[in-house]
This record gives C-alpha cells, structure tokens and sequence, in this order.
C-alpha cells in the first residue's frame, strides 16, 4: 500500500527507528535510514533492509543537532530516492538530573536533537510533500510529552514541545493531503532505557533485573514494555488511507502510563 513512498527515519539505526524504518519497507516504502553507529555495522543493515523488502536504502549520517545536517539530509533523500513522501523525526537522547543539577550543554543538545531537529527537518521537507500534495509527518514524542517525571527537565521539555508543533503543522497542512501527528510511546526496552535501568541498578546496589522491573512499576500499570515493532505497526497505519483524517493528534501507546 505505501509501495514506492520515500520515508526518512531520523535515528533508525537502533531501537524505535530502526522498528519504524523496517516496518515501512516491509510496505514498499524506499527508505532514508540515519543515526550513530560503526559504518559497516550500518552498510550491513542498510544492504538487509533493502534486500529483504526489495526497496531502495540510503544512508545519512546528519547529526540532528546541526541544522544544515538535517537539511542536507532532506536534499540527499531528493537526489538519492526522488523525494520525501514521510518524515519520521525519532532520534533522541536523554540526560537525568535535577534541574540544579542539569548542565547547560546536556539540556541545549537534548532540545537540539529531540525537538529542534523535528522543526528543521520538516521545514525542509514540507514544500516536497505539499507539491505532490501528499505526506506523512509522524513525530516520536513520549509518554513524557504529555506528563512530566522528576529529573528529565530537558527530556520533557523537548517532547512536551514536539506534541505542540505536531499541533501547529497539522494546522497550517490540513488541507494540503498532509498529516502530522505524535506518538507517545510509555516504556521501550532499547540502548536509551538500558543505560536508565543500568543506572538505577547502579544507584540502588540492586541486579538489573530489579531495576528493570521497577522502571515499570514505577509508570506503568501494564507490566510490560512495548516493542518497536509495535510502534513501526503504528506509524505504517498513520501512514495509511485508514489515518488520512487523523492528524494533530498525539497517540499514546504506553501501558496505561498517562491513563492514570
Ligand atoms: P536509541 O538510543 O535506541 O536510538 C536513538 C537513535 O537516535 C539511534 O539511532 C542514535 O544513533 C540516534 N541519534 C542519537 N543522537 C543523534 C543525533 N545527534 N543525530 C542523529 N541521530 C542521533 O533510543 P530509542 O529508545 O529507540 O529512542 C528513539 C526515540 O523514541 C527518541 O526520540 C526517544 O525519546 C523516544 N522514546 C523512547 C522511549 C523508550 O522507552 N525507549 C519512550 C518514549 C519515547
């Protein structure tokens, strides 16, 4: 059904995007893959990607917190694929401490790269969807973009951000076959939430498995961690004739977390 479509996934080299950027070449879709990691490892899974689902991959190593970055990544999709029908704005960090605590450069990159990263990208790739007069904006906000958590200042700060920017482009494109919504994901077991686990583990004196469990408990009334995989099955849908209504919105898929 998206047979053809040309996707950037913004940090899909691991976790989250990686789950979005595989389920959308299992439709058809050609993908732009980005994100950190040891070239060859990425070579490698770009090449997978595109064998097993007989698409076109491209790679960009954009630093999300370089705005020219982004916008060379935009170009790159242009020249390498032919356009950009789907920008998924994933990548993100995380840094916990107290606000009097936070230090300043830990709070400027996490609002770079989780929020301004977001507004870059889709003021670059907006006039490519709205010529052809359609395109899929999906922004991976948080649980934390709806509730806030002690110690993550900047975190919900950036995706409190990204749910009202999702907001704003889904108002000035409502009428130009263009959807933008967020996603809130609750707790996903991927290299972010480890090092939280690892850390509190360490903190605590206590087996990572405890703190594991904990992080859930803590947040969550469903005991249980979402998958990429689940959220690449979301972002397929919102890309889907079925969602072509549905925009401005930000859809939670976290356990029951801001339900309570
Ligand atoms: P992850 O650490 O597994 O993946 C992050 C990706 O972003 C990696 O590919 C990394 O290389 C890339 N990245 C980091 N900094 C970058 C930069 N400056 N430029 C380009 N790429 C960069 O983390 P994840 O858990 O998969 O997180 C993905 C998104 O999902 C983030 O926006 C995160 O806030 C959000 N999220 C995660 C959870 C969770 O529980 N894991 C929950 C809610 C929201």
């Amino acid at each position: 059904m998206l047979q053809g479509k040309i996707a950037i996934v913004t940090g899909s080299t691991s976790g989250i995007g990686l789950g979005i950027a595989t389920a959308l070449a299992a439709e058809g879709c050609d993908i732009m893959l980005n994100g950190f990691g040891d070239p060859a490892a990425i070579a490698a899974l770009a090449k997978k990607l595109g064998d097993d689902n007989k698409v076109r991959v491209a790679y960009s190593p954009a630093d999300m917190s370089k705005p020219a970055d982004i916008r060379d990544m935009v170009a790159m999709a242009v020249e390498q694929l032919g356009g950009v029908d789907i920008l998924v704005n994933n990548a993100g960090i995380q840094h916990v401490a107290p606000v009097v605590d936070f230090p300043e450069g830990r709070w400027d990159a996490v609002i770079a790269i989780n929020l301004s990263a977001a507004f870059h990208g889709a003021k670059a790739a907006l006039p490519h969807m709205t010529r052809k007069g359609w395109g899929r904006i999906i922004n991976i906000a948080s649980a934390h973009g709806l509730v806030a958590s002690g110690e993550k200042a900047a975190y919900v700060t950036a995706k409190h951000g990204l749910v009202g920017l999702t907001k704003v482009i889904a108002i000035e494109t409502a009428n130009a076959g263009v959807t933008c919504n967020a996603i809130c994901p609750g707790w996903v077991l991927t290299d972010l939430v480890k090092k939280q686990i690892e850390a509190r583990a360490a903190a605590q004196g206590i087996p990572y498995q405890q703190a594991h469990d904990d992080l859930l408990r803590e947040k969550q009334p469903m005991l249980q961690y979402t998958t990429p995989e689940k959220i690449g099955a979301l972002a397929v849908f919102l890309c889907g004739e079925a969602a072509s209504t549905m925009t401005g919105a930000a859809l939670s898929i976290d356990g029951g977390w801001v339900a309570q």
